[in-house]
């Protein structure tokens, strides 16, 4: 216990004790952030793993149908990927307060998080040293939640892919000029 206080003295103030939580940093990553340089890879950058299969929360207030989002799974999951539990029509502590949900995809209506003028918004908390994907949340908007390939293209980020703007790519940054290519994102075995 001793081990988690630091004690430190400024010049001029009293001595302050302080409770030091060990916290690794954590990239943010948006899916908004400029990326141009990936067009002659042979698919998008890969830029964290997940250490087990995610689970996954939709929320009880996202825009989304059950259906929607087992289709959404079952494209990635014909790619080799795997999740966890999922759990529909969510209303427990990790959808209606801010809380850090480990090892956890939520899937919700647009907040905070969400950067106009985007149709969705997938934010992935990822560990800046073991680059283990901690957490992701897809933000959609009521009126393109439903709209094919949008669901998919999010779980992309959530699964640590960047945009990858080859025409008729799923991970291409403009919905119109995506489609359903997959180059690149098969799971290794
Ligand atoms: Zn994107």
């Amino acid at each position: 216990m001793i081990g988690l206080l630091l004690f430190l003295s400024c010049n001029t103030e009293p001595v302050i004790h302080q409770a030091i939580v060990v916290e690794k940093e954590i990239l943010q990553i948006n899916e908004h952030e400029p990326y141009k340089a990936g067009i002659l890879r042979r698919g998008p950058l890969k830029q964290g793993y997940w250490d087990r299969p995610p689970d996954v929360r939709v929320c009880a207030t996202a825009p989304i149908s059950q259906r929607r989002v087992e289709k959404g799974l079952d494209f990635w999951r014909k790619l080799g990927y795997s999740f966890g539990t999922v759990t529909y029509n969510d209303t427990t502590r990790h959808c209606v307060e801010d809380i850090f949900s480990y090892g956890t995809i939520i899937i919700d209506l647009i907040d905070g998080t969400h950067r106009e003028p985007a149709v969705a918004t997938t934010t992935t908390w990822i560990d800046s040293d073991t680059r283990e994907i901690l957490k992701a949340k897809i933000v959609m908007k009521s009126r393109w939640a439903n709209v094919e390939r949008v669901l998919e293209h999010e779980f992309g980020h959530a699964f640590g892919f960047k945009d990858y703007n080859r025409e008729g790519h799923i991970m291409h940054h403009n919905w119109g000029l995506a489609g359903r290519n997959t180059r690149g994102l098969v799971k290794p075995e």
